[in-house]
């Protein structure tokens, strides 16, 4: 069976050490290695070629039971590899992998079993209707005859194939496949749903649905997908790794992505000595003045450290002490894009 899916349900707990191993890896922002109680995923060292090609060069990220986490890069970074090998579908030359504590090479079908997989291309048979390929699905899960319908009209209500379930596979539009795929995905009701580009192809409708379902999916386990799309990021997630030419150039929380050392001052005039001022505050290292459309004074306040000190306070402070006429005061933040752009050019 081209699926390969011969699957024992099986479940071993793990408990790792507490750790936050905090690395900064770029002078812009922190790059946390995320290593939670428990691990769902534990990936180290993870090498991968294909033949002169090496898509994976040694990767290690940590994924915490309940997480949904977004892996993003541009095509060809090594997503769909990295994928592969955490589903068990490719071995990895170096390295390790584990999840929910077994490891997928030794323990292949156990991490099977516990997995749902939508891969980038999903092996589904055009000729079976969908009901029939779902039920074949449901077989090969092992789900025990008596809880196969239950299991069924969940992942099929999820999905919202209800209307679709005579049709045969290779007749239904791309969006109602890759729906029947990520239904066979959660059929078992896994507690790790890995999905490659799960919205590649579809039309801007489907892609909104396909989200709601997976966040809704994400309630109930832990979601790890793949996309190179940065809204997709942006909608899903809280937390991303970006992988680049088969590295990883970042781990973070989008919050601490977002967050910058800078600040952002304006005024309703320019006092004298503002720059002096703002120059000699602890932690400042440079001052700037941006030029903005309604004409206020606008000060671009640069923070010494990218440890994620707020600049805001003391320049409250100096703003306060000097009676200066404060229109607005705020921390400067960054987009995904500008991160994203800024470790391609870096790349
Ligand atoms: P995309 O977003 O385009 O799907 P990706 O991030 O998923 O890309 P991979 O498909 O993992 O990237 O590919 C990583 C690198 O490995 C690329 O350079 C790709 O050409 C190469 N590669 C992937 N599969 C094979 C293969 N079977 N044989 C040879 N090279 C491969």
């Amino acid at each position: 069976m081209a699926l390969g899916l011969e699957l024992t349900i099986a479940w071993q707990a793990m408990i790792c050490h507490a750790q936050l191993n905090v690395q900064r890896t770029l002078p812009f922002f922190v790059h946390i290695s995320f290593r939670e109680k428990e691990s769902m995923i534990d990936v180290t060292d993870v090498t991968r070629s294909y033949g002169p090609v090496e898509a994976l060069r040694g990767i290690s990220f940590h994924i915490a039971p309940g997480e949904i986490v977004g892996l993003l890069g541009p095509n060809g970074a090594g997503k769909t590899t990295a994928l592969k090998i955490l589903t068990g579908y490719l071995q990895p030359d170096d390295g390790t992998v584990t999840v929910n504590g077994l490891d997928v090479l030794t323990h292949n079908r156990e991490v099977q079993a516990q997995i749902g997989y939508l891969a980038e291309t999903a092996p589904l048979y055009p000729e079976l209707s969908v009901q029939s390929y779902l039920r074949m699905i449901a077989e090969l899960r092992q789900i025990p005859e008596d809880d196969q319908q239950a299991y069924l009209s969940e992942a099929i209500y999820a999905t919202g194939l209800e209307d679709h379930l005579v049709r045969p596979i290779g007749q239904l539009s791309k969006g109602f496949r890759q729906r029947v795929g990520l239904a066979q995905a959660i059929l078992h009701q896994p507690r790790l749903l890995i999905l490659d580009e799960p919205t590649i192809g579809l039309d801007p409708t489907q892609v909104v649905e396909t989200r709601r379902l997976i966040r809704r999916l994400a309630e109930e386990s832990t979601v790890l997908f793949s996309t190179h799309i940065l809204s997709e990021v942006e909608a899903l997630c809280d937390r991303v790794i970006i992988l680049m030419n088969g590295e990883i150039k970042a781990d973070a929380r989008l919050s601490e992505l977002a967050a910058t050392p800078d600040a952002v001052v304006v005024l309703e005039k320019a006092p004298k000595g503002v720059f002096k001022a703002l120059r000699k505050l602890d932690g400042v290292r440079g001052v700037e003045q941006i030029h903005t459309p309604n004409g206020y004074p606008t000060y671009h306040v640069l923070g010494e450290d990218s440890d994620g000190t707020d600049l805001c306070p003391v320049i409250y402070n100096l703003v306060k002490e000097k009676n200066w006429p404060l229109r607005e005061l705020r921390r400067e933040v960054r987009t995904l894009e500008t991160v994203f752009n800024e470790l391609a050019m870096a790349a």
